[in-house]
């Protein structure tokens, strides 16, 4: 019995029949370790979806492409040419530093500008603002830019003498970590103390550049909305000249023709 040979479904590798294995077949062990699976979920994935696993995971571990364009405090990084953001997921101004110290930022996540669906400012457990796409995005059910909405960032200050926690909380579009935290105040913390100034001042940053990526955001997909009627459009015309040569040709009638123009026009 000779070995048996098979190729990786994701990369057409040749490979010897191995562990990892999919619904859809084998793949070879750098693009299991790429896809961030185990052996037994793995067993579940389609070809399809082997394929977007591994984008995305490496979308978000690749580290090394990613370029500072602004930072603010020590909390969050952006990335305006590669349009993406990096968080240190969860840890306190300590943390981050301890983080720094080790290595290469190991605790922080990369996402991108277009996956944020919201973000709020949470004060001791409730949330006193909030930006982001409105409710019928997170549905998935936005026909057109009128269903995006603008939280505005009031800017209001806390009646709280003393504050607990503060935290940012970003929804994004992410299977893996659909909720990310930006840590500001884990401790207690007067509201008169320069200490707090000095956090409200960055956190009213951070909020504002959310509200400026959103704006982006939507600027950027009713661009995209207009650019797709703009072909549509074009291609009914096309259309219809198609069915006035038919009618010359005396292949099709008036009647046949003008019900087919009201129909390209939508009117
Ligand atoms: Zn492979």
């Amino acid at each position: 019995m000779g070995i048996i040979k098979v190729k990786c479904i994701n990369c057409n590798k040749e490979i010897i029949v191995n562990k990892y294995k999919t619904a859809d077949g084998w793949i070879c062990g750098k693009c299991f370790s790429l896809s961030g699976y185990n052996i037994i979920n793995a067993l579940k994935k389609t070809k399809e979806q082997v394929r977007s696993d591994i984008e995305l995971h490496s979308r978000l571990n690749n580290k090394n492409n990613f370029i500072i364009s602004k930072k603010i405090g020590n909390y969050i990084e952006f990335d305006d040419i590669n349009r993406q953001f990096r968080v240190f997921d969860g840890l306190n101004e300590i943390g981050i530093f301890i983080d720094s110290l080790l290595g290469e930022k190991k605790n922080s996540t990369i996402y991108s500008y277009d996956d944020i669906i919201e973000f709020e400012l949470i004060e001791d457990g409730s949330t006193v603002t909030k930006g982001g796409l409105g409710r019928a995005v997170v549905f998935g059910a936005l026909t057109g830019p009128a269903g995006a909405i603008v939280g505005e960032i009031t800017g209001k200050k806390t009646t709280k003498s003393i504050i607990n926690s503060l935290k940012i909380k970003i929804t994004v579009n992410n299977f893996y970590k659909p909720a990310v935290y930006i840590n500001l105040i884990d401790v207690k913390t007067k509201t008169n103390s320069i200490m707090y100034r000095s956090i409200y001042e960055i956190t009213q940053q951070i909020l504002s550049t959310f509200t400026l990526i959103i704006k982006q955001n939507e600027l950027k997909k009713s661009n995209e909305i207009s650019k797709e009627f703009k072909n549509n459009q074009y291609s009914a015309a096309e259309e219809i000249r198609k069915f006035k040569e038919l009618l010359d040709e005396g292949i099709i009638t008036q009647e046949e023709f003008d019900e087919k123009k009201k129909q390209l026009l939508n009117i």
